[in-house]
């Protein structure tokens, strides 16, 4: 098998730079550029690979950086495929990639974008009022201090652990907000930039074919290397069928809330997988996120919180900022081969899945 250890990234210059360069030659890119600049002043944009026909019946999308580092991995699975050679054996097939769904939060190394949000609970009808997990605003003055003690943190989501358990607890967290723009999977006030952009953009470049799948790449949550797909189709319809044969029963779904766990504890609206009939109209789309694990939970959460107080209190530059962000990646990007290698691997198999899954589909 190919080895994309090397298609690989540390910043969004570089993975942009490699994608880009992996791109030359094999199709066309769309670039749009986004209005603000990374840390080291580098331009930012959200890159879109088109490659295939365009009158070919299936489409398949790949997307990275929804959450801005877990881009870095979606990146590397992208840089790899168009390095691999899978391309060849996809001549039926359009394929778009999506690279740097959040390009500010992936050079910024943020879970969210310019405005705070959480572009995975973003894709959200507005007109439709959202009520908040009650948890929510309980763990607010933990999860958003204004002085950041890790053991206070440690403390506070004890306490609510001991009441509801560990799932209740990641749900608390999770579920998505909207009435605390300073503070934790915030859904925004309305359509961002980014989602505004996918809307504008993809369906001109998936015009003409009938069925869709498309693969979010993520990470963060479940064991160390180790993928989990999931989507949010009911047990009764034809896409959770598919996904249950295609990938070979590895799916699952976030509308089977009976069996939600550590790795799947809410079940979240407003992820981009969750809307695809809003993004693209009148087809017969099939989204998944493919999650791949990295540190415990605990870690990943608190991390996350300290991340939003640096940032929140101005303290990016200082030894407490930069350990943040050292620990963000080690949240979402470790640095180690071996978790890029498992990382390549099931990219491969998923890939394979989604176009088994199309190809069946259409047969
Ligand atoms: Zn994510």
């Amino acid at each position: 098998m190919y080895n994309a250890i090397d298609d690989f990234s540390d910043s969004y210059s570089e993975s942009r730079k490699k994608f880009l360069s992996a791109m030359a030659g094999k199709g066309d890119v769309v670039s749009i550029p986004h209005s603000l600049k990374g840390p080291d002043g580098e331009d930012l944009s959200m890159d879109f690979g088109v490659l295939g026909k365009p009158d070919a019946k299936l489409g398949l999308v790949l997307v990275s950086g929804t959450h801005g580092p877990e881009g870095l991995c979606g990146s590397g699975a992208q840089t790899g495929f168009l390095n691999s050679g899978m391309l060849d054996d996809l001549s039926d097939i359009r394929v778009i990639i999506l690279h740097a769904h959040n390009p500010y939060g992936f050079a910024w190394w943020r879970r969210t974008n310019e405005d705070n949000i959480d572009l995975n609970r973003n894709y959200y009808d507005f007109s439709v009022p959202f009520t908040p997990h009650p948890g929510y605003d309980i763990l607010r003055p933990t999860m958003v201090p204004d002085e950041w003690d890790p053991e206070e943190v440690a403390a506070g989501l004890g306490v609510y652990e001991k009441e509801h358990g560990k799932v209740g607890l990641l749900a608390a967290m999770v579920s998505g907000q909207s009435h605390d723009p300073g503070g934790l999977f915030y859904r925004g006030s309305g359509p961002s930039w980014s989602r505004l952009t996918v809307e504008a953009t993809l369906p001109g470049l998936l015009a003409e074919q009938t069925h869709v799948a498309l693969i979010d790449y993520h990470t963060g949550l479940g064991p160390f290397g180790v993928p989990y797909i999931v989507h949010g189709y009911e047990k009764d319809t034809i896409e959770f069928q598919a996904f249950e044969t295609a990938f070979e029963g590895e799916a699952r779904s976030t509308m089977d809330t009976e069996n939600l766990d550590e790795d799947l504890p809410a079940s979240p609206e407003g992820p981009l997988v969750l809307s695809m009939q809003a993004v693209l109209p009148n087809k017969q789309n099939y989204a998944a996120v493919i999650e791949y694990g990295t540190v415990p939970p605990e870690q990943v959460f608190t991390t996350l919180m300290e991340d939003n107080w640096v940032h929140a209190h101005g303290k990016l530059d200082t030894e407490q900022g930069r350990a943040a962000k050292d620990r963000m990646k080690e949240c979402f990007y470790p640095s180690s081969d071996k978790w890029k290698g498992m990382i390549w691997e099931r990219s491969v198999w998923s890939i394979n899945c989604a176009v088994k899954l199309l190809r069946d589909e259409t047969a």
